[in-house]
């Protein structure tokens, strides 16, 4: 309960504050936009590649299909699922990593987790999908996620459906036939009636417009793209830049090894205590 004494703020302290957040407020709305990032090319090479999984060339596709998903993260798998359930079964999704799993499958830095609680996280649709899982936490980590998504893909058999490693490039609907005409990088290109982007909103990696940052001779990383063999940060002189939900989680890793973490913080974050304990999540 607020104690109503405590809750009244000196009118000054409060005008104070509130010029304080209005700054911060002002830090984020950046007029560049999207241009405050650099484009993924030339010098940034090592981000265009899968780190976690090497590309399998597959037979060419030039069929049709009735539904496409751009996406193979929890959108496009359950609403793929979804559809399958309805009977439709020429549901193809088209992926650019080399696996399903989307945020799950990409971003794979140490202290990766969700901050929901784990149960949002579970498909509903099926009783026995839903009755077979426990989240072993609360909060759960990258790879128990990814193993979730496992556990859905195998009992719907999703995984023929996916086309992965190929990234959609061109997406043209012809007037005459009705129907949308999808090319992907590799070549790949085939027909359908439907169209859906499950891209998500936070699968594309921000490099931001540091100068010389490709140049720059020590290791650096993304969190987006993580090698897959992870990084060993003992006896490490470290710079992180960001403190949103990721860093967050990323900092207190890095710090159990690193010789010395220096942390760039633009603007403050807002954030509460995990209170994290690995009881079941249905407790
Ligand atoms: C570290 C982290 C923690 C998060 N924690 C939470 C949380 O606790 N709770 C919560 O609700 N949300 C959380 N989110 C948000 C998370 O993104 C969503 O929960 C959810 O997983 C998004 O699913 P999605 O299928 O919409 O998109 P994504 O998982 O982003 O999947 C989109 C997929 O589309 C693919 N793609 C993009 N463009 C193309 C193209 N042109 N061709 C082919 N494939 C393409 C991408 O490779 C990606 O695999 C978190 C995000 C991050 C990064």
């Amino acid at each position: 309960m607020v104690n109503p004494k405590q809750a009244s703020i000196d009118p000054e302290a409060k005008a104070a504050l509130r010029e304080k957040y209005l700054l911060e407020r002002d830090k984020r709305l950046r007029t560049d936009g999207n241009n405050q990032y650099v484009e993924i090319k030339h010098g940034f090479e090592q981000f265009l590649t899968d780190p976690h999984t090497p590309i399998t060339e597959r037979a060419s596709v030039t069929d049709h299909v009735t539904f496409t998903f751009i996406g193979g993260g929890f959108a496009g798998l359950v609403t793929g699922a979804r559809l399958k359930e309805q009977g439709i079964t020429d549901v193809r999704v088209v992926e650019k990593g080399g696996d399903f799993g989307g945020t799950w499958y990409w971003n794979r830095y140490p202290g990766a987790r969700c901050d929901s609680e784990s149960h949002t996280y579970n498909f509903t649709f099926s009783k026995e999908i839903f009755e077979n899982w426990s989240w072993p936490e609360r909060y759960s980590k990258q790879d128990v996620i990814l193993e979730y998504l496992n556990y859905v893909v195998e009992k719907l058999s999703l995984k023929k459906d996916m086309l992965f490693d190929n990234k959609v490039i061109k997406a043209h609907f012809d007037e005459k036939s009705s129907l949308w005409n999808i090319k992907t990088d590799k070549d790949k290109t085939f027909s359908c009636k439907y169209l859906i982007s499950a891209v998500g909103c936070l699968s594309a990696a921000n490099i931001p417009k540091i100068n010389g940052l490709n140049k720059f001779k020590g290791n650096w990383y993304h969190t987006g793209k993580w090698p897959h063999t992870g990084v060993d940060f003992k006896n490490k002189r470290v710079a992180q830049i960001g403190v949103g939900s990721t860093g967050i989680q990323l900092a207190p890793e890095i710090a159990k090894s690193a010789k010395k973490l220096s942390i760039f913080q633009r603007s403050p974050n807002f954030s509460i205590c995990l209170l994290y304990t690995s009881d079941a999540a249905d407790e």
